[in-house]
């Protein structure tokens, strides 16, 4: 067996159709008694719901939540903590939202009660991400891992149809990497795999009955299991490949990591078959990279950079960024492999 270190990290998950009802006994238990309520502004009722919810503790809402946690949104809603006296941080939404929680938990040390209502698998990771000047810096810190997660599917019926897709397709990127990530260990990888098996099972009913509380209770699972995976070890090329897509790009999150997958998987097939066999293993395929393609089909997510208004005459220097820096990966990182695998991105070309 391979020798490995592994991390525990802390965190108090409450799950199941309804458990939103226990939010009352959940601020109560983190000591809370002036909670401060994040969205974005399309979950502004959501947030007024929640504040509903906690009565007395509720301190106040803020619903200017934005992607990629700008740092203006940030120092206002720092400000918002500070003026009403918050002492606990609740976010409702996704990724955008429980990332406000945390650039406020950064400086103020304030818990964070996370209810995430997408797949993206932030409320289980000390990662934070801010965004100046067009830059995002990400950085680990325990002090923004929230404390408290209530996952209830009941919340995640009215996610339209794409957004689950490609926000599943984005969970399932974080259990594909996690199995061949530098730090894998076979605890994370069992996690990791039963997440990408959970996602296979649910997402295509989910998409096509979004009210399907199986369904979607499967998937809030598997969001879970990739978000715990995202959180333990490091990612590889595929994430490295998205960043720079996203970030030099603006190309939309999940619908990046929706295109890329398939071929950041087929470009470290021979590199990781253990890994490869896992993922097969979990989606029922005879291979991961095929498997994860005919999936987005099946789901009818993006599989083309092109369809995401990526720019053909932009693939050079996309592969120029996304190899400038060295970064851990299972196969060597050339910019003639990645220009290649760009561009089958680019097309759509089944791996
Ligand atoms: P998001 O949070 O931006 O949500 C997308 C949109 O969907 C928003 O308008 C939101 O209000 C809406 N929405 C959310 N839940 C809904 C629901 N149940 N019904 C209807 N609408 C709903 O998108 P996301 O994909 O969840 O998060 C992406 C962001 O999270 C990115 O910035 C990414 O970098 C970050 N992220 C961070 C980590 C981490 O560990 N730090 C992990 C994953 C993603």
């Amino acid at each position: 067996m391979t020798p490995f270190i592994y991390d525990a990290l802390p965190s108090h998950v409450v799950f199941g159709v309804g458990s939103i009802d226990q939010l009352p006994e959940e601020i109560a238990r983190l000591g809370a008694t002036r909670a401060l309520v994040l969205s974005t502004p399309e979950q502004r009722d959501s947030a007024a719901d929640i504040a509903q919810r906690l009565g007395a503790r509720a301190a106040g809402v803020f619903d200017r939540a934005v992607m990629h946690v700008p740092i203006e949104i940030a120092k206002l809603a720092r400000d918002e903590a500070q003026r009403l006296g918050a002492d606990c941080c609740v976010a409702i939404g996704g990724g955008s939202t429980t990332g406000l929680a945390k650039a406020i938990a950064l400086v103020s040390d304030l818990p964070i009660l996370a209810i995430p209502t997408t797949y993206a698998g932030s409320e289980m990771t000390p990662i934070w991400g801010l965004t100046e000047a067009g830059v995002k810096r990400t950085g680990r810190d325990l002090r923004v891992l929230p404390r408290t997660v209530i996952y209830d599917p009941a919340l995640t019926v009215t996610i339209p149809a794409q957004l689950t897709a490609t926000s599943g397709m984005n969970a399932i990127a974080h259990c594909v990497e996690a199995l061949y990530a530098k730090e894998a260990n076979p605890v994370i990888s069992l996690i990791a795999e039963e997440g990408i098996r959970a996602f296979a099972q649910s997402l295509p009913t989910a998409v096509r009955e979004p009210r399907n509380l199986e369904a979607r209770s499967l998937a809030l699972y598997g969001a879970w299991l990739a978000g715990v995976s995202l959180g333990a070890v490091g990612m590889a090329l595929h994430h490295k490949l998205c960043h720079t897509l996203g970030g030099s790009f603006n190309l939309p999150h999940a619908e990046t990591h929706t295109v890329v997958l398939p071929h950041a998987v087929s470009y470290n097939a021979s590199a990781a078959p253990d890994a490869m066999a896992r993922v097969a293993r979990a989606l029922g395929a005879e291979t991961a990279a095929g498997g994860l393609y005919r999936l987005a089909v099946s789901i009818g997510a993006p599989v083309s950079l092109a369809s995401l208004g990526m720019r053909q005459e932009d693939l050079d220097r996309a592969a120029d960024i996304a190899t400038q820096n060295p970064y851990y990966n299972p196969r060597p990182v050339t910019r003639e492999g990645i220009r290649r695998l760009l561009d089958d991105a680019f097309h759509g070309r089944e791996p």
